[in-house]
């Protein structure tokens, strides 16, 4: 097939990349680079299946010249993270609503199936564990910046919905804390990505306040199995899956384990949350899926333990480090 993947020199964008070309498909990207890396998709440049565009997904000549192109969209290009929405809302909400708005009205047009990926963070800080896809959300005033990003998400979600009652085939993922190779060593994007990078150069492990509240981390080879699944089961159609592990880790075992795996000599540091994000800042204090949806209707399960994962990104982490240091 064609397929194209927005966000594709991204963390999950690069990581679906290569398990799609290695399934012998025709792979277009487009990323504009604003966090994703030439490093992360440079081994396909030469393959004559492989297609970048460096551009952002707000340029609708371009999105409609490579959707023309391909069989398929992947959409996976967004504002990600609490932190860079947090520091910039209006990039965030417009990159988010305008982009997905673009990508799903170019795909209607010539009508292409899309996968729009979305997020745990759709929940907000509902309480109910686990959470089921048809949960209520639960958000805080829109005075608080971090809720723009669930809603953006929550706004493309209501779009893809929108086009499949036209009969568009759509499938919608919510990814619940993905990490594995390929994470920012410095991004704000995951705790695990900080935490490495702050063991593996001795500095402290920052946990934001106690260091109870938790999340069900999950391994970047579980989240793409389960968004290919996701994209290629024919029932899927029409539907929002949360895609995650259901093990519920506290970040302060997080730090625990990163200490223990790392053998760092270097302490956790609990920081309040108003030093790192202003005193307005709201947490989700426990993140949770109901995996059961996700089971039934693609057979999806993720399989990965969280301390072979962390292993497998920690060496990783530690393969650029040896890059770095040699250049
Ligand atoms: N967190 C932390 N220290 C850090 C970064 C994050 O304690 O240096 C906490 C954060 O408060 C949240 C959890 O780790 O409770 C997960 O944060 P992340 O940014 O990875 O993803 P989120 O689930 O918030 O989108």
């Amino acid at each position: 097939m064609r397929i194209l993947v927005t966000g594709g020199a991204g963390y999950i964008g690069s990581n679906l990349v290569d398990r799609l070309m290695a399934d012998g498909h025709q792979v277009y990207v487009i990323d504009n680079l604003s966090v994703g890396k030439i490093a992360n998709i440079r081994h396909h440049l030469g393959s004559e299946r492989f297609h970048f565009v460096n551009d952002s997904i707000l340029n609708t000549t371009t999105m409609e010249r490579l959707i023309r192109q391909v069989d398929m969209i992947y959409h996976l290009a967004a504002v990600v993270g609490v932190k860079y929405v947090v520091e910039d809302p209006l990039r965030g909400i417009t990159v988010n609503v305008r982009g997905t708005e673009t990508v799903l009205e170019l795909a209607f047009k010539y009508w292409r199936k899309v996968l729009i990926a979305s997020s745990s963070e759709i929940y907000g800080k509902s309480t109910s564990v686990p959470l089921s896809e048809d949960d209520d959300r639960v958000l805080g005033s829109t005075s608080v910046g971090r809720w723009s990003y669930s809603d953006s998400k929550a706004i493309d979600e209501y779009f893809a919905f929108a086009y499949g009652s036209k009969g568009l085939p759509v499938v919608v993922v919510r990814y619940f804390n993905s990490y594995g190779p390929r994470l920012d060593p410095k991004g704000y994007g995951s705790v695990i990505a900080r935490f490495i990078g702050q063991a593996l150069r001795g500095e402290p492990l920052t946990v934001f306040d106690d260091g109870l509240q938790t999340r069900c981390f999950t391994y970047i080879d579980d989240t793409l199995r389960g968004t290919i699944m996701a994209a290629t089961v024919p029932e899927a159609e029409g539907q929002v899956f949360n895609i995650g592990s259901n093990r519920e880790t506290s970040i302060l075992e997080l730090a625990r384990l990163v200490l223990k795996i790392t053998g760092a000599q270097t302490e956790i540091q609990h920081i309040p949350y108003a030093q790192v994000y202003g005193v307005e800042f709201e947490e989700t204090r426990r993140r949770v899926p109901d995996v059961r949806r996700a089971r039934e209707v693609l057979g999806f399960e993720a399989q990965t333990p969280l301390e072979e994962g962390l292993q497998r990104t920690l060496d990783w982490f530690r393969g650029q480090q040896g890059e770095q240091e040699e250049h």
